[in-house]
């Protein structure tokens, strides 16, 4: 199986099994929060102000749910990155011979207990905005005295399937974006310069990796991608654009292939 169509699996079996344990988890939180809305001070059906303790207890509850998702979801992660960095390894060192490469977990701390807030990988994880959105609507809901059944209605963390919609999209393009991170910054670091933009091409494929897939570059070439009309990247993300990470944008499923010089020259010269 050809490198990128490799990791491109092994990033779909994680995305598979992460799935299960955020709809395990999605139900979970469903199942306690609707126990909490048993213990709230209720008059004829009608919600009253809250002690203190309720929303103390919100906190508690998000807080052992975000746990219990870092434990589940960590390892699977881990798991795939050490299988993805072999790949990228074999990859490597079949062209260039020894290779100076540090693992994707290691790269972006990725560890059950170091997950920094205000990161990228803090942001997936946290659920403060979950349990914000619940003790905003538990307040909103006791200041109007609401009916406990529209209150029910209104907890927009089940309803919408918070956790799942929070990881449904983004943990492919989490490991996808890593695994590319990881490659360029390997390439950076021995000196790397030339890359094919590689895998297939499929029905959803974006207009600028129509373009570029299956071309050599080198890496001076993509300081002029973020300007590409192909990629119509607003103006607030371009700052943030890096080339060979990002490359199509959210989801790519594209790579940086290292190439030698002399690969790169018969290319540039057929394409
Ligand atoms: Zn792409």
């Amino acid at each position: 199986m050809s490198y990128e169509k490799h990791i491109e699996n092994l990033t779909d079996i994680a995305n598979e099994q992460i799935q299960v344990e955020v709809v395990r988890l999605q139900l979970k939180l469903n199942r306690i929060v609707k126990q909490l809305l048993l213990l709230l001070d209720t008059e004829d059906g009608l919600v009253l102000q809250q002690k203190n303790s309720i929303y103390t207890q919100i906190q508690r509850i998000f807080s052992e749910i975000e746990l219990e998702l870092k434990e589940a979801v960590i390892p699977i992660l881990n798991e795939s990155f050490d299988s993805i960095n072999e790949v990228i390894s074999q990859e490597l060192s079949s062209k260039f011979g020894n290779i100076k490469h540090k693992s994707i977990s290691k790269r972006i701390g990725l560890t059950s207990k170091n997950i920094l807030r205000n990161t990228p990988l803090g942001q997936l994880f946290s659920l403060q905005l979950g349990a914000d959105s619940l003790k905003n609507t538990l307040t909103i809901a006791s200041s109007m005295k609401m009916d406990i059944r529209m209150l029910e209605k209104s907890i927009t963390v089940i309803d919408s399937e918070f956790l799942i919609d929070k990881f449904k999209k983004s943990i492919s393009d989490f490991i996808l974006r890593h695994s590319r991170l990881s490659i360029s910054e390997t390439a950076q670091d021995n000196g790397l310069n030339y890359f094919i933009y590689t895998n297939s091409l499929i029905s959803t494929s974006r207009p600028f990796c129509k373009e570029h897939a299956g071309k050599a570059f080198t890496i001076e070439e993509t300081k002029n991608w973020v300007n590409s009309p192909l990629l119509n990247m607003p103006e607030k993300w371009k700052p943030s654009y890096i080339p060979l990470v990002h490359m199509g944008g959210f989801n790519c499923r594209h790579f940086p292939k290292y190439i030698t010089e002399s690969t790169y020259k018969a290319l540039k010269l057929s394409q």
